[in-house]
């Protein structure tokens, strides 16, 4: 499997993360992709990369932290795309204590724009901001993608899937499970879902998450769809590398 979606430069993991590493590995996790989140994270994203050949990079600014940024960030940003595979987390969180609209909106204006010029594709955080993630893609009809940690209606998610984007499921989903949830894995196509972790988060307030749980979202979304967890596997795994050409 290939988990699309971990935060591994997270402090959260400096202290044993090759212990981390090796139970992915024991766990069937033969890839990693790292987002980015912010600027004085590049660095050490990169010096995982160097060190571990199954890491991959996607550099962005994550809606949380964009008022910590600037155009020389961008600027900044734009260097780093020549060693990622994708441009990302970038997106919009409408969470009541996020930042402004407007200034998440320009951020993630920009990184739609680098997206399209160094034609990769995008990892999208979206809370509470469907309507308007989908308004600004439609805008850049050739952009691909993911929508990361997906948690909306099925008519959400295949308003995405409709713009070109693959979804995210992760453990988070298998937190919060309900008549909708289960609607969501059931009914979201495999040819267009990714498996991911969202480590350290996804697991609550308390508990740090990591690579090696992604098989119990594979396990999930077998159940639900009621196909062997095989299928599921070999699907989602054939699905990231296609979108991040891996
Ligand atoms: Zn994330």
């Amino acid at each position: 499997m290939i988990d699309s979606h971990c935060h591994l430069d997270d402090p959260r993991f400096s202290s044993d993360l090759e212990a981390v590493l090796l139970r992915a590995n024991q766990s069937d996790i033969q890839h990693l992709v790292i987002p980015g989140v912010q600027h004085q994270q590049w660095s050490i994203q990169l010096l995982l990369a160097e060190n571990h050949q199954n890491i991959s990079n996607a550099f962005g600014i994550h809606p949380w932290y964009c008022e910590q940024h600037n155009d020389a960030d961008l600027q900044q940003l734009e260097t780093l795309l020549p060693h990622a595979v994708a441009v990302g987390e970038c997106g919009l969180d409408f969470t009541a204590d996020k930042p402004a609209e407007d200034i998440q909106q320009y951020f993630f204006q920009k990184q739609l724009e680098l997206a399209q010029k160094f034609d990769l594709p995008l990892i999208i955080h979206s809370v509470k901001s469907a309507d308007s993630v989908a308004i600004q893609l439609r805008s850049y009809p050739q952009l691909r993608g993911v929508i990361h940690g997906f948690s909306g209606s099925i008519q959400q998610a295949n308003n995405f899937i409709n713009l070109g984007f693959y979804i995210g499921i992760g453990t988070r989903l298998l937190q919060q499970r309900g008549q909708k949830n289960n609607t969501l894995l059931r009914e979201i196509p495999l040819e267009l879902t990714l498996l991911e972790s969202d480590a350290p988060d996804g697991l609550g307030k308390h508990q740090r998450n990591e690579p090696a749980n992604l098989i119990d979202v594979a396990q999930a979304l077998a159940h639900a769809k009621n196909i062997p967890l095989e299928f599921v596997q070999k699907q989602c795994t054939s699905n990231t590398k296609e979108l991040f050409s891996l």
